[in-house]
């Protein structure tokens, strides 16, 4: 198992995940045996060629998607075993999500749409954490825009403040910055960081930039369905050292 350092509280938990799809011809298998820890309050990425499975990594520690053998937990919860309502509670009130195409409503503005899964939850926003997420995020100013008024790193920003909101237990980010020029993508990088350091924030972030994993405090590789690796305390020099070495990786 890699991750697990002494005894920190652990977030999300994949234990020898396997993840086939299809079936005959159409077989694809996605995870082989997969085990990781994320422990509470960091920010780690996951690094790794197209198709290695980061993304269905990604879905099955969250619920979006099941495994095929294994087991996944969020936080004491063991994912794996839930039903359908059970599973639609837990991923409604203890993960949060944010997507390379920022997945906003059109039809609702900026502050709508960040409310938007506490409304669902029939909860409220508490007010004190609401001016810390959208000062975080820097979204002030832009509360009364839709999202087509919006930049795509204003849009990201929306997003971060809706995920951020719920105070969810961890927070999955597949590409966050994959739709955004460097600059944006810094914004959205630089209080992601921000809020793991300042608010005990729990981030998992799939990424193919070596300096977007240096925001984060540990990269997990996979390669072909295994993880193959993972760095301490990344710099791009170090991330791209890594992907030398090892080059399947490098193809992002
Ligand atoms: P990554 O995010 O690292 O690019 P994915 O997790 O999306 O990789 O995909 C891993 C493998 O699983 C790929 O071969 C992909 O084609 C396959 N795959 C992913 N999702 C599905 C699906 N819904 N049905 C069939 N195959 C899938
Ligand atoms: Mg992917």
């Amino acid at each position: 198992m890699i991750g697990t350092r002494a005894l920190e509280p652990v977030a999300a938990r994949a234990d020898q995940v396997w993840k086939v799809y299809g079936e005959d011809e159409a077989r694809v298998v996605a995870l082989r045996g997969v085990s990781a820890d994320f422990v509470r309050g960091r920010f780690t990425a996951i690094m790794g060629p197209s198709g290695s499975g980061k993304s269905t990594l990604m879905h099955c520690l969250a619920g979006l998607d099941t495994v095929t053998r294994g087991t996944v937990r969020i936080g004491d919860t063991e994912v794996s075993g839930l039903g359908d309502r059970a599973l639609t509670r837990l991923r409604r009130d203890r993960v949060g999500f944010v997507f390379q195409q920022f997945n906003l409503l059109p039809t609702l503005s900026a502050a709508e749409n960040i409310r938007l899964p506490l409304d669902i939850a029939g909860r409220k926003p508490d007010p004190a954490w609401w001016d810390t997420v959208i000062d975080t995020v820097g979204l002030r100013d832009r509360l009364g825009h839709r999202p087509a008024q919006l930049s795509g790193g204003q849009q990201q920003r929306v997003a971060c403040a809706r995920a951020l909101m719920g105070r969810p237990d961890v927070i999955f980010a597949d590409e966050p910055t994959g739709n955004l020029d460097s600059h944006a993508g810094a914004g959205v990088l630089s209080f992601l960081r921000q809020s793991v350091r300042e608010q005990g924030q729990t981030i998992v972030m799939v990424t193919h930039d070596p300096v977007a994993a240096s925001y984060t405090d540990r990269v997990v590789f996979l390669a072909d369905g295994e993880v193959s690796g993972e760095l301490y305390d990344p710099t791009p020099e170090k991330v791209l050292a890594v992907m030398q070495r090892a080059p399947q990786v490098l193809a992002g």
